[in-house]
Parts: structure tokens; C-alpha cells; sequence
């Protein structure tokens, strides 16, 4: 069957490969609005989104459309040289006219990672540009996901991504995320906290030379992490200190971008003003992939004069820009105006944040976070001490699956349950979803 080939010839991503051989694949064959259905015909509710992305679920018959159209009108063209598709162009405005920054330009590639990675080459090359060649490195937090490319898993601060393969690369800054349920320190108020941080960054900025420092990235909340929302003024403070040492602020809004808190960008809900911003995933909805950076007006301008003289802007990608992609994100963003995204991922957040509050004295629920239509609940062994599970025991894992045996998927990142749905459901089904939850999270109590 499908299951043992996948098991034979699949390496997959992000899985422990030898607990694969005998635990086999979920192979999934089908969508339906926010519903998967396995081999075996078995219907799940997608609380993930599959992996954060699928925005408008798994079977839009708009975003088929604009598929299937562009796929016979134009299936590929490129972005190189001064070419580009009227998709690609189109999408370029329609993003541009969303992005909160002045004068924005639009940069497209395939991945998360690729935009990631995008946005340190034109910072690296900003500074270039600007007589300031010796400022190369990135601050990037713990506990942050920036992707899975040699750079994105340089900046991430995840250590399962680094050990295995030798990483990260040099110049990699690591600081703290304000992580206020694990780390603020006891009696310490959340404004003393966020100063406590801010005065960390800043000696750390002293310490390595802030004439070394290209920029800062971080995402809005931070994602595969654990869904680690940042406390008022964090951003606002931090982004000043980047102002005053002339380091860029980086933006990794890959989740939050396109409605995930509430805005069209979580920059807008957490008060950051970056100079750069990658989005992927609901950008297309996740039905093809594309991401893209949106540039501050400045910022290319400076690349622009560089360019100028140099002959040339030396990045790009075969798929920057792709048409089958940018069709699918026309319609989605069509889409997303159409419904009001932002009023809509609001209210369906409240939705949630309400009924995820019915599970706040569950014996195992220490801690449940969001802002938006996504939520991290972090388990504990004992609430009151905020003692973690021993990690041994996979208290994640296993609710993960007790949920899917009651058609629900969640992701589990430790013992953080996250959940980031698609904005299809209505406020019954996310109701439901809470509900299926406490069942799995009373198996395994
Ligand atoms: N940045 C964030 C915040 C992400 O969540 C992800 C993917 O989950 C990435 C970057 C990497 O994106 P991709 O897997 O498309 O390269």
C-alpha cells in the first residue's frame, strides 16, 4: 500500500526517521472545506491548517480556478532580466498595497526559508551599499523557527535543528524572547521584565559592535517555538534600540502575515516597524507555494542605487514569482478582502480564546496563549509551580494523538498543543474543536 511505500522510499521532513520504519506515515488523500480525510476514509477537522497555511481549507473552488486557468493560459515564467508575468506583476501591487510600509517593493520566492533567507542577503547587501560592508551579523531569539535552508536554521534557535548538522553558521547573535510564563522572573512585573530584556539586548549589541550588526529578526509571535505571544511595548522598545545602532528590523512574518493575530500583519498588532517583512503560507493559502519579502521604500532604493552601479541585483530564484503561485494568491487575497480577514480572524479568535478559557483549570493546561485566530496551550505537570512534564513522557505527543483518534489534528511542539485554523470554520465548528480537545486532553490525564 501507499503506507509502505512511503515507509520504504520517503525521507521525510521533520521526522524522527527511525520511529517512521515502524510507526508508518498519515497519509492523507483527500480535502474537504476544513477537513482531511486519510487512506482509510477517516474525516479530521485540520486545526493546524496543515502547517499553518491552508487558510481557506482544502477544497476552494476559487483557488482551483485560478489554477487550472493560469496552468493553461501561462504555466511558467520568470522573473529574471527584466521579465516577469502579468500574475507576478499584479500580485507584486496587490501586496504592496496591503503592506503597512511606506513605498514598498515586493520580492518573491517559493519557501519561508527562501524569503528568510532573501531578507539577510539584502540587509547584508543594504550595508554593502551604504560604505558599512562589516556588518554581517543577525541577532535572531531562542526558541525561534526562520526556516530549514543553511541561513533559516542558522537563525533559528531551535537546538534540534542545529546539533545534528553542525550548525548555526557563524555570525549568529542569540538572544532572549520574552517568554513572560517561563522566564519572567518571580514578582517581576511585565514592564520590568521587557526592560530587563531590552537592557540585554543593548549590552549584547555593545559587546559584539554594533558597527558588526546587520539586523534583528524575529517573528511577531513566535510559532513553532511554542505560539509565544510578546508582552506590550517589547517590540516598540526593541525596535528603538535598533534605530539608534542603524540595525535593520527583520520581520519573519510567515505565520502571522495575512490575518493570523487579527491585522493583515502581526507587525501591525505587536507595533513593529520593520524594514523588511517575508510572508509565505496563507499568502497562497498554502494550494502553491510562494512567499515573498516586502521591502521598505528606502531600503530598496538603496539596493536599486547599488544595483545601478553594479550591474546588477545578484539574487533570485528560477520560481520567484512563479504564475501558477501568484494566480492562487491573486484569488486568496481576493479572497481574504472579500471576507474582511482581519474582523474575521478576530472574531473567530474570540471565539476561541473564549472557549479555550472553559480549559484554563484543566489538570493539565499550565498555560494558553494567542492573539487571533491561533493558540499555543502549554501543558504542566503541576500548574500552580508551572512544573514542566518530564520530556520522556511526550505529554505533547500524546494528546496530538488522542486528538486525531477524535478526528481533530493539532500540532504538538513539546508539550505546547498549538492550533492556527483555517478562518473557514464557523463559530459552532471551533466550538466543536475546543470540545474534542478537552476529550483527548481528559484520555490522557
Ligand atoms: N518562518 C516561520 C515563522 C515558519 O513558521 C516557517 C515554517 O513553518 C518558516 C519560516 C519556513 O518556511 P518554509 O518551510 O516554507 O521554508
Amino acid at each position: 500500500g501507499v503506507g509502505s511505500a512511503d515507509a520504504l522510499y520517503h525521507l521525510h521532513s521533520q521526522t524522527n526517521l527511525q520511529s517512521h520504519v515502524t510507526q508508518g506515515p498519515l497519509v492523507m488523500v483527500r480535502g474537504e472545506g476544513p477537513y482531511v480525510f486519510d487512506e482509510q476514509g477517516k474525516r479530521y477537522l485540520e486545526g493546524m491548517g496543515g502547517l499553518w497555511c491552508a487558510s481557506l481549507g482544502f477544497s476552494d473552488q476559487r483557488l482551483v480556478d485560478a489554477a487550472t486557468i493560469q496552468m493553461k493560459k501561462l504555466p511558467y515564467y520568470h522573473t529574471f532580466n527584466h521579465r516577469s508575468s502579468d500574475t507576478a506583476s499584479m500580485l507584486a501591487a496587490k501586496v504592496a498595497s496591503l503592506s503597512p510600509m511606506p513605498d514598498p517593493r515586493v520580492f518573491f520566492a517559493t519557501s519561508g526559508s527562501e524569503a528568510n533567507d532573501s531578507m539577510v542577503k539584502m540587509a547584508w547587501s543594504y550595508h554593502i551599499a551604504r560604505g558599512e560592508p562589516a556588518r554581517r551579523k543577525i541577532i535572531a531569539r531562542d526558541r525561534a523557527f526562520h526556516g530549514s535552508t543553511v541561513m533559516g536554521a542558522s537563525l533559528s534557535g531551535l537546538t534540534n535543528m542545529h546539533a545534528a548538522f553542525g550548525l548555526p553558521l557563524e555570525g549568529i547573535v542569540r538572544v532572549a524572547c520574552p517568554y513572560p510564563y517561563r522566564d519572567a522572573r518571580e514578582g517581576e512585573s511585565e514592564i520590568s521584565y521587557v526592560e530587563r530584556l531590552v537592557r540585554d539586548l543593548e549590552d549584547r549589541i555593545a559587546e559584539e559592535g554594533a558597527h558588526t550588526i546587520a539586523a534583528f529578526i524575529a517573528e511577531p509571535i513566535i510559532g513553532a517555538g511554542g505560539v509565544i505571544v510578546p508582552p506590550a511595548g517589547y517590540f516598540e522598545q526593541v525596535q528603538q534600540v535598533l534605530k539608534r545602532h542603524g540595525i535593520l528590523m527583520l520581520a519573519d512574518e510567515i505565520i502571522c502575515g495575512f490575518g493570523r493575530t487579527g491585522n493583515w500583519f502581526g507587525s501591525q498588532t505587536f507595533g513593529m516597524t520593520p524594514d523588511m517583512m517575508a510572508c509565505a503560507k496563507g499568502l497562497s493559502s498554502g494550494y502553491a507555494p510562494i512567499s515573498c519579502v516586502i521591502v521598505h521604500g528606502e531600503v530598496f532604493e538603496t539596493l536599486q542605487r547599488h544595483s545601478g552601479k553594479t550591474g546588477g541585483f545578484g539574487h533570485g530564484f528560477t520560481y520567484s514569482g512563479h504564475p501558477l503561485s501568484a494566480a492562487v494568491a491573486l484569488e486568496a487575497l481576493a479572497i481574504y478582502e472579500e471576507m474582511d480577514l482581519p474582523a474575521r480572524s478576530r472574531h473567530l479568535g474570540e471565539v476561541l480564546h473564549r472557549e479555550l478559557g472553559r480549559l484554563s483549570d484543566h489538570p493539565l493546561v499550565g498555560d494558553i496563549r494567542g492573539t487571533g485566530f491561533i493558540a499555543g496551550i502549554e501543558l504542566v505537570a503541576d500548574k500552580v509551580g508551572r512544573m514542566p512534564f518530564d520530556a520522556t513522557l511526550g505529554m505533547g505527543a500524546q494528546v496530538e494523538r488522542a486528538t486525531r483518534s477524535h478526528g481533530l489534528i493539532v500540532r504538538s511542539m513539546g508539550d505546547v498543543i498549538a492550533l492556527s485554523p483555517p478562518y473557514i470554520l464557523d463559530d459552532a465548528q471551533v466550538v466543536d474543536m475546543v470540545a474534542t480537545l478537552k476529550l483527548a486532553l481528559d484520555d490522557v490525564v
